[in-house]
């Protein structure tokens, strides 16, 4: 049965023990006084939590803060040395100012102090080795990977964050899920099989198989949901068409949840990946070293809702460090991770560029919203020419015109004094006897829409090419020819 996880009362065995957690700040009564907490226990996964006034999430943020604060200080000796040099201990933190003064740790200083004792996770780990049960380790797209322990209690947690989202997206128990993944070494959908599991759904792992044993899995199975990146999604779609003969729509996948880029937050990928699948594709961000901290609710807000119970996320202006509390500036986010343990995420400086949203969701959670989810890393965003470009608008453009492919590859480079930008693009076979409108039509959008000019190149059908983790489409060889 739907939702079979609550009893009649509304209280299922999960639910009470998160709410007794919060006694203290009498939410639990406050939520069940209103009379309408069966429907909300079939909504929401946590409706206490995911429903809390403003003010007492802030309450509970704060108090959270404090503890995870504490728990650093005490037992992270890389932690400690940092907040020994500001002159900070966990009696000074006592409001949100406060917070931001603690210093910021960045992806760099845990690649230092890591490979060295406790091997291999350096001196920022907070339990005893034999504690930490789960090893992972980030993409290291950015570089040398980092190194990521969690005890049980953090691997639980992981599954409960993504809990939120997969219920939030509308995955049930009734619901047979397909993780066309390749279960390694990073984290990437490891957590939200669990999550799966968790919810009560029915997983099955696509592990080793290639893309067109997959496509055939889904048909034999009519599995309902999936997960994977934007890029690989689209990519399987493609193959089912043009190489299986299949119609990835035909088949009964009614949800997809994307991770690991930006793809199902820029809405004309979001267009295609729906249209491709005849599915609503949802959009999660999260990471290695945070963990799931966002997700894109139902009502497809444009945006993802920050998991604030779990999560205290901020944006800091990348020139001044000033923190942006107002909504329709663009700023890096700066997180904690308010209850993980092992090797804690304070004030993690992440880079990821993100905005606050104004309006509220429709859905009824009180989590404040991400527009347009994450719009590039800061490390991205460049100047071509002396203008602002992020890679998602480059993007938003491509797949939005009609007849070109899925994949696409952007090289920035100095050819004397002058930044040029090449875009490598694909025609689709049925587009191929209008590729001069086609490519008319992408080079106006791409100035309208980034006030620059491109050399575009077509080429040809299925020669560009195919990713299934991380995409690297975005080449800066400016940095290179600097250095040579
Ligand atoms: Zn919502």
């Amino acid at each position: 049965m739907d939702d079979s996880r609550f009893d009649e009362s509304g209280l299922g065995e999960g639910g009470e023990k998160r709410a007794l957690n919060l006694i203290d700040l009498n939410v639990f009564q406050l939520c069940t006084t209103k009379g309408n907490h069966i429907m909300t226990y079939q909504i929401y996964w946590n409706p206490v939590l995911e429903t809390l006034p403003r003010e007492i999430i802030r309450q509970l943020q704060l108090k959270k803060f404090k503890n995870i604060f504490k728990w650093t200080y005490e037992r992270s000796k890389f932690h400690r040395r940092i907040y020994d040099d500001a002159g900070l201990t966990p009696e000074d933190i006592r409001s949100f100012e406060d917070i931001q003064q603690v210093p910021s740790v960045e992806k760099s200083m845990m690649r230092d102090i890591q490979r060295k004792d406790p091997f291999p996770y350096g001196d920022a780990l907070c339990v005893p080795l034999e504690e930490v049960a789960v090893f992972r380790q980030t993409s290291g797209t950015t570089g040398q990977p980092v190194y990521q322990p969690d005890t049980w209690q953090d691997w639980e947690w992981w599954a409960e964050c993504w809990s939120y989202i997969l219920w939030a997206q509308g995955y049930r128990p009734r619901d047979r899920v397909f993780i066309p993944f390749g279960y390694n070494i990073f984290v990437a959908f490891w957590a939200g099989h669990y999550a799966a599991e968790k919810i009560g759904c029915e997983v099955i792992p696509g592990g080793v198989l290639d893309t067109k044993a997959r496509i055939l899995k889904i048909q034999e199975l009519q599995a309902t949901a999936m997960m994977g990146t934007p890029t690989y999604i689209l990519g399987m779609a493609e193959t089912a068409k043009m190489k299986m003969d299949i119609d990835p729509s035909k088949l009964s996948i009614d949800k997809i949840t994307c991770a690991g880029e930006c793809g199902a937050s820029i809405p004309s990928t979001k267009r295609r990946l729906e249209k491709a699948w005849g599915a609503k594709v949802y959009d999660h961000a999260g990471a290695t070293e945070i963990g799931a901290w966002s997700f894109e609710c139902q009502a497809q807000p444009g945006g993802l809702h920050v998991n604030d119970a779990l999560f205290l996320v901020e944006i800091a202006d990348v020139e001044t460090g000033d923190i942006i509390e107002e909504p329709g500036k663009r700023g890096k986010m700066i997180i904690t991770a308010l209850d993980r343990q092992a090797q804690p995420c304070v004030r993690f400086d992440s880079k990821d560029v993100i905005e606050w949203a104004d309006e509220p969701c429709s859905c009824g959670r009180t989590s404040r919203l991400i527009k347009g989810g994450v719009v590039g890393r800061a490390d991205d965003i460049t100047k071509v020419k002396g203008v602002l470009l992020a890679p998602s608008a480059i993007e938003e453009v491509v797949h939005g015109v009609d007849g070109l492919g899925d994949e696409y590859e952007v090289i920035v480079d100095r050819v004397g004094h002058t930044d040029q930008i090449k875009l490598k693009v694909e025609v689709l076979p049925e587009a191929q006897d209008q590729c001069q409108l086609v490519e008319s039509e992408l080079a106006d959008q791409l100035r309208l829409k980034t006030n620059l000019r491109y050399d575009i190149e077509i080429c040809g059908c299925e020669t560009l090419p195919r990713y299934e983790v991380k995409a690297k489409r975005f080449k800066d060889l400016r940095k290179k020819s600097q250095e040579d």
